[in-house]
């Protein structure tokens, strides 16, 4: 019986452990891969304070290490299943049950879908969802760019350093994604855009080979030739393993605490219903899971 078991290797996972280890409490943290969190996948993170510009896996490999010499142990594990007993919480993993008197889940996001024909079908030959994985691939190739948020803009920059010309194809007339990043975008010579503009459908033989663009005010269809689709319209949430309270989209919602609706199941990071999702938050939520989750094994403060 664990006191504790974090699920999730990202910064909101290493950082609960890494509070948990100090506190003294019995941990550990189930991860899917080495190195985890979607900001593994991000080339460049600029606003990690302490940090002017670093590469999102080297921050995550110092998140680890920083971890690893606190005493936090791994196991690599995929969760199936978090039943909540009471005082007692069974963690189904594909090898094996865990026990554990508490947990905190910090199973991050995944990138959504678009849902439209032939987007499934490209994955891999054409259609991606990560710029820093996939980009070499379209090397001085057309590509286009579907959404308008950070993710969109911060992997159109990173396209527009490896690929011919990027055009990014979004539904409003003006962008989501933060100021600083879409000056940077307006500025860059090979980036175009498309506004008030939604795909309906990827074509293609072997690859993509064109999509099909609907302009949402003028109701106007036409086709564009392009060899690499990059889709970022949000994030969904990896919680389908737990049953506890989430909003609309399946972000679990918890209070201050970090507290769910189950005693003693905590959330923490990407997956929980929140204002703001970046490194320094997931960390900080770790953190403060982690506290709650010691209160709550040690007796100091009982849930109600
Ligand atoms: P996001 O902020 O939710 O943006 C999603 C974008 O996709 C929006 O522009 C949205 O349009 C568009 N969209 C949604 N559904 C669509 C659809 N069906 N068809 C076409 N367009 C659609 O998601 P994100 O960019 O992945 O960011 C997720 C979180 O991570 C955010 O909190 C973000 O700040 C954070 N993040 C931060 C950084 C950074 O700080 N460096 C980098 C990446 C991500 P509308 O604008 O019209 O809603």
């Amino acid at each position: 019986m664990h006191d504790l078991v974090i699920i999730g290797g990202g910064p909101a996972g290493l950082s609960a452990g890494i509070y948990a280890t100090r506190y003294g409490l019995d941990i550990i943290v189930l991860e899917k891969n080495e190195i985890s969190g979607q900001i593994a996948l991000t080339d460049i993170v600029e606003n990690y304070p302490g940090f002017t510009s670093i590469k999102g896996m080297e921050l995550m490999e110092r998140f680890k290490k920083h971890a690893q010499d606190a005493g936090v142990t791994f196991q690599s594990s995929e969760v199936l299943n978090v039943k909540n007993k009471g005082t007692i919480k069974i963690i189904s993993t594909d090898s094996g049950e865990l026990e554990a008197k508490s947990v905190i889940i910090a199973t991050g996001a995944n990138p959504r879908h678009l849902g439209i024909p032939g987007e499934e079908e490209f994955i891999g030959r054409g259609v991606s969802y990560c710029a820093t994985c996939d980009g070499p691939f379209f090397t001085n190739l057309n590509v286009i760019v579907v959404g308008g948020g950070d993710s969109a803009i911060t992997d159109a920059l990173i396209l527009s350093k490896i690929a011919k010309k990027v055009t990014i194809v979004h539904r409003r007339d003006s962008l989501r994604a933060v100021k600083i990043m879409q000056d940077r975008a307006f500025s860059a010579n090979n980036i175009e855009f498309i506004w008030d503009t939604v795909v309906e459908e990827i074509i293609g033989n072997d690859g993509v080979e064109k999509v099909v663009l609907k302009n949402v005010k003028s109701g106007n269809v036409k086709e564009m030739p392009i060899e690499g689709v990059f889709i970022y319209v949000g994030i969904h949430p990896n919680t389908g393993f737990v049953e506890i309270d989430k909003n609309q989209s399946g972000f679990i919602i918890t209070n201050d605490r970090m507290e769910t609706s189950a005693a003693g199941i905590y959330a923490a990071g990407d997956c929980r219903k929140t204002l703001l999702r970046q490194v320094v938050t997931a960390a900080s939520d770790g953190a403060v899971a982690s506290l709650a989750a010691y209160e709550y094994v040690a007796g100091v403060r009982p849930e109600q």
